[in-house]
């Protein structure tokens, strides 16, 4: 077993079949924050991931401030933005050259920024954390098979290490936070109802910032979108709408887009490594089912663009480890706190499903009408008078219904702080 975050990953001992108060599935952000969240409040749990080490990729790199926030309960805010880049302000570009910008210097609260820092470093935060709570195990190389529930008990099946030996663990719950494509949503038969949005993109990472520093810039063309954001250590992600999803090109194909849509030019030879996606949308029609819980990617899909996926799961893993301790700790009863997660954070993910929606639906429009149209709604309408100052609360997440625990209706769970 690895216990914690020591990185031996895939030993061979074989796991005792102790009962614990929860079973996570997965140690991606989501599965990370809310076994931190547990652990904090002592709660025995096994966390169980399927990979054996962390994923290199930068993935997602934007964090909100409700995020930040959450963060600090944990006391990890501080280490998160010095190692981060804050990014402060959004300058939007269109075909007729400069539109506006969207500011987080005016945020409300402690955090008036963006912070951008990859994914496998606020993996790795939430995982260092994760060594102060003792009744916290993490197992890695550990993949979860197969799942049963009474009215009490889950039982677990997981095959672990290099060998895939067998084991069994017990638990009051369950939580899935095992991605998109969730194995344990497919094992509850819980329906992801959604689709793509037929829209391709390339995304590479290179180690120069083109001299934009902390800034972010979206450039909407005639030609397809280019946005850009910087990351720590001086270096920047470029990501480029493409016609097609492509998953081979040339070494200096992103390089080359960047140049002829926004006249800049990232060198071909800085570039450190590249993907393509074609995002997709879906909500889950329902978030548990007795006693296991969905969470994150497993409930809810959305564009990338507006970077908001590991924030909406970061507020279900608020709320969720709240509930938790609920059904736990008092023994009240787990209808009654999972109808409330499921109701609440449902409507929350279907807003930020909404505005990632609106954000594809206005950023990917092609050819020179649309783009006309587009530039007049960004420059007139978005980045002036009244809406203009609404916009840095709407991309920061600020304006999502119950984005954190303390803007649920719900008295039961406010009284019980994490
Ligand atoms: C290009 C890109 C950019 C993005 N940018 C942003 C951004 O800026 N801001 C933002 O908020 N979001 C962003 N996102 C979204 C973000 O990456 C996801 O929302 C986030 O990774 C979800 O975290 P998760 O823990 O729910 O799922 P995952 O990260 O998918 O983790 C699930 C974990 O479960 C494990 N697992 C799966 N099956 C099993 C099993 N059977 N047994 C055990 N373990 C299992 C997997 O190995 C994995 O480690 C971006 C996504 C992409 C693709």
């Amino acid at each position: 077993m690895t216990r914690n975050n020591d990185r031996t990953l895939g030993e061979r001992t074989a796991i005792s079949s102790d009962r614990y108060d929860v079973v996570i599935v997965g140690a991606g952000p989501v599965g990370l924050m809310l076994a931190c969240l547990l652990g904090a409040r002592g709660l025995h749990v096994l966390l169980l991931e399927k990979r054996t080490t962390i994923p290199a990729h930068s993935m997602a790199i934007g964090i909100t401030p409700p995020s930040l926030r959450l963060l600090g309960k944990l006391g990890l805010d501080a280490d998160f933005v010095s190692r981060g880049v804050k990014v402060e302000n959004c300058f939007i570009h269109g075909e007729s050259g400069y539109l506006g910008r969207v500011t987080f210097q005016d945020l409300p609260g402690e955090y008036q920024f963006i912070l951008s820092l990859p994914q496998a470093d606020t993996i790795f935060l939430l995982q260092r954390k994760l060594a102060e709570y003792p009744t916290v195990t993490l197992c890695y190389g550990a993949e979860v098979v197969e799942l049963s529930q009474d009215e009490e008990t889950c039982r677990i099946l997981y095959a672990h290490g290099s060998e895939r030996r067998m084991h069994t663990v017990a638990a009051k719950l369950v939580a899935a936070c095992d991605g998109s494509r969730s194995p344990v949503r497919e094992m509850l038969g819980i329906r992801a109802v959604g689709r793509d949005y037929r829209r391709h993109f390339v995304m590479g990472d290179f180690s120069e910032d083109n001299g934009m520093h902390d800034e972010a810039h979206l450039f909407f063309k005639t030609a397809g979108s280019v946005e850009s954001f910087p990351l720590p250590g001086g270096r920047r992600r470029w990501i480029v709408q493409t016609d097609n999803f492509i998953s081979e090109t040339s070494a200096d194909f992103l390089s080359s887009v960047v140049a002829e849509r926004c006249g800049l030019t990232p060198s071909p030879a800085k570039q450190l490594n590249q993907s393509s996606f074609t995002p997709h949308r879906f909500n889950c029609e329902r978030y548990y089912q007795g006693r296991v819980i969905i969470c994150g990617d497993a409930a809810h899909g959305m564009s990338p663009v507006g970077g908001q996926g590991m924030n909406t799961g970061f507020a279900d893993a608020e709320f969720l480890a709240s509930a938790l301790i609920s059904i736990v700790q008092r023994g009240v009863s787990a209808e009654t706190f999972l109808a409330g997660y499921d109701r609440y954070r449902r409507r929350a993910a279907q807003s930020a499903i909404s505005r990632a929606d609106w954000g594809m639906w206005l950023g990917t429009w092609r050819g020179r009408p649309l783009s006309v149209l587009r530039d007049f709604i960004i420059r007139h309408v978005l980045c002036k008078g009244i809406i203009s100052r609404h916009m840095g609360p709407f991309y920061a997440m600020l304006t999502i219904p119950y984005n954190s625990l303390d803007r649920v209706p719900v008295q039961a769970l406010r009284e019980i702080p994490i």
